[in-house]
């Protein structure tokens, strides 16, 4: 969104990571349904469960999650945006509802460093703002000067629940996005550009 706030106060970014920084090939409809989640978030399902039925359900998702960070990509751009940010000093964290062992796998594949990693195991899952709130609680920022850059509806619920409306999704498709007040880009070095004209 256009959202009016001051430009020069951009000091964080978050990030997400699969579909965001990595493309990856994950059918959530189908894990959704392999999982019976009853159309809750799938996190948030499977805490509820009991074992054993619990362990079996994980065990779904994570097999779903290894196949997909096997075939990952780095987006184009992401290594340049991070080094612009970087510049500019403004930090940048990535904020992940996957495992850290996949974030480990991913980040160490690619080469690519961000200040702060909140991968799953912390309890604090998107599409709840928890973890952006804890992000910025860690780094004494307020939501006026954060900026979230996703792909996915959770991405901007997550967002708009901590108040931090700067929201940039990188999506091929714009239109499913058209009520939420996020800014949609067809690729990182269209976004890359857009936050040049906030920076600088
Ligand atoms: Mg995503």
């Amino acid at each position: 969104m256009t959202s009016g706030l001051d430009a020069m106060s951009l000091k964080a970014v978050f990030f997400d990571m699969d579909g965001t920084i990595v493309d990856v090939p994950y059918d959530w409809p189908r894990i959704k349904k392999d999982i019976a989640t009853g159309g809750e978030p799938i996190l948030s399902h499977l805490q509820k469960l009991p074992e054993p039925e619990r362990s079996r359900k994980w065990a779904i998702l994570e097999a779903y999650e290894e196949r997909a960070t096997s075939e990952a990509v780095i987006r184009e751009g992401i290594v340049a945006l991070l080094e612009y940010l970087r510049e500019r000093e403004v930090r940048s964290a990535l904020v992940t509802n996957n495992s850290r062992k996949n974030v480990d796998l991913l980040l160490g594949r690619f080469n690519l460093r961000f200040d702060l990693v909140l991968s799953r195991e912390s309890g604090l899952w998107k599409p709840s703002g928890a973890p952006f709130g804890h992000v910025m609680c860690e780094w004494g920022l307020h939501p006026g000067e954060c900026c979230v850059v996703g792909d996915s509806l959770f991405d901007v619920r997550a967002a708009l629940e901590a108040e931090i409306h700067r929201i940039y999704i990188v999506n091929e498709d714009p239109r499913i996005f058209l009520e939420t007040g996020a800014e949609v880009f067809p690729s990182i070095p269209a976004l890359h550009r857009r936050l040049c004209i906030h920076l600088f």
